[in-house]
């Protein structure tokens, strides 16, 4: 397909590759890729081999596994590209979260199932749909798109990343003008939207101690606190009545995008008939762009376990969303800082550091966001919105680092409405993923005019 390729021509090519490319997300789900520590390497490896395998069958010839030193291979692949042409980098990843059937699964979650137009299984959406995404829009070129193509599929962005060292290291391999980060969706199918700016993520754990050992608490109950109690009381602190983070000094980020409606959000979260929503200020502030504490574990004891004794220690670990511009270890400073702040009686309290991640915020005044616009809004037939997203990818940032100058797109088949990501019955619309191949194959074409 040559420079005069029509919108027309590449929605008839993908049209007609589509029953191909749901079977291969289906041989993809089949592997259970999970890369967190504990779990089996072989089916991650395997997959590994099947995105490669499947990149070379869609027209990338040049492609390799890169050893990524502690960690998994990265599937990696190159098109040059044609003079005076720019290259893209075209991201996804092939690990997935769990998952287990007695999770409430309704299908095995290896075992794909195709219902209503959708195809359930873990990772279909995320983010093995992104691969899928990525090896069709070579497809429809035949393996030689108009621009350069660059191909990163990692293999650990669900656990503890190796590739950010690796990619600090070794930057020229990143080098492009612009990186596609097929990792994301719209807030419902059929609606376009580019994510525009990331949360970022910090956590610590609050250890709360006030009595060297276990008492009776009829003997003792009354006048010592004991650590659950005091801890309840701590973490009561985060919020105010009204659910607002309470927590002072935090950043909230100001920029504009569209609406979420509070209606499909109830729906999507699966909230309970008639829960209040927390917070206050536009949905989509308190989403994507304000801070939002929560609390993610308590270690204290079970039910099944307790006795009437003053428990001498307890802990919780509480994770905080921070605004997409903020420091996050200036944020999570002020948070420890206010945990240490609102301990009552005088309780020995330790707060530890668990993790640190920045969100991202993508530029949106050139070219390629322009063009990748013009291509979503062709391939949706409906004008393209700004949103943000509460979760984080840390690699962007490291990404951004080692390409200063790059700009990113986020897009993807991962709709926030249904396709419950990191979730039960994890399942992707097949026809957003067709919208989406269209829409990566028409921004290649369309990004031959940028320069
Ligand atoms: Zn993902």
């Amino acid at each position: 397909m040559g420079n005069d390729v029509t919108f027309d021509e590449i929605q008839s090519k993908t049209r007609a590759l589509m029953p191909d490319v749901v079977e291969k997300l289906k041989s993809l789900i089949r592997y259970p890729s999970v890369a967190f520590p504990g779990y089996p390497s072989e089916p991650v490896n395997a997959m590994a081999d099947a995105t490669a395998a499947l990149l070379k069958e869609y027209g990338l010839q040049d492609i390799c596994l890169i050893d990524i030193p502690g960690g998994y291979p990265a599937v990696y692949g190159e098109i040059p590209a044609p003079p005076g042409m720019p290259t893209v980098m075209m991201y996804a990843h092939y690990d997935v979260q769990p998952a287990r059937r007695e999770d409430g699964w309704e299908t095995d979650p290896w075992t794909p199932v195709e219902k209503d137009g959708r195809i359930y299984g873990r990772g279909a959406a995320d983010d093995k749909s992104g691969i899928v995404i990525t090896a069709a829009s070579l497809a429809i070129f035949e393996g030689k798109p108009p621009v350069g193509v660059k191909v990163l599929i990692e293999g650990e962005e669900e656990t503890n990343s190796h590739l950010d060292a690796f990619v600090t290291a070794h930057p020229d391999l990143f080098k492009c003008d612009l990186f596609i980060i097929a990792d994301m969706g719209n807030i419902s199918v059929g609606i376009p939207a580019l994510t525009t700016s990331l949360r970022g993520e910090v956590s610590c754990i609050l250890e709360v101690q006030t009595l060297d050992h276990t008492v009776h608490s009829g003997t003792f109950g009354g006048a010592a606190p004991d650590a659950l109690v005091s801890l309840i009381r701590m973490l009561a602190t985060l919020h105010d009545a009204n659910g607002n983070v309470a927590v002072q000094g935090l950043l909230s980020y100001s920029h504009k995008t569209m609406e979420y409606p509070e209606e499909l959000y109830r729906e999507s979260a699966g909230l309970l008939e008639g829960v209040d929503l927390i917070g206050t200020g536009p949905l989509s502030s308190r989403l994507w762009s304000k801070p939002s504490v929560t609390v993610i574990g308590i270690d204290a004891p079970s039910i099944s376990a307790s006795a009437n004794i003053l428990i001498p220690r307890a802990s919780a670990k509480i994770s905080m969303r921070i605004s997409p511009d903020a420091d996050p270890h200036r944020e999570l400073q002020i948070l420890m800082d206010h945990l240490r702040a609102v301990a009552p009686w005088n309780v020995h309290v330790e707060v530890r550091e668990v993790s640190i991640s920045s969100g991202f915020i993508c530029l949106t005044d050139g070219s390629g966001f322009m063009a990748a616009s013009q291509a979503l809004e062709t391939a949706f037939k409906k004008p393209v919105m700004e949103k943000g997203t509460g979760g984080s990818i840390p690699l962007l940032r490291v990404l951004h680092n080692a390409v200063p100058d790059a700009e990113f797109i986020l897009w993807g088949a991962e709709d926030a409405s249904s396709s419950r990501i990191h979730g039960t019955n994890e399942n992707v619309d097949i026809s957003e993923v067709e919208r989406c191949i269209v829409a990566q194959s028409l921004f290649l074409h369309l990004l031959r005019n940028t320069r």
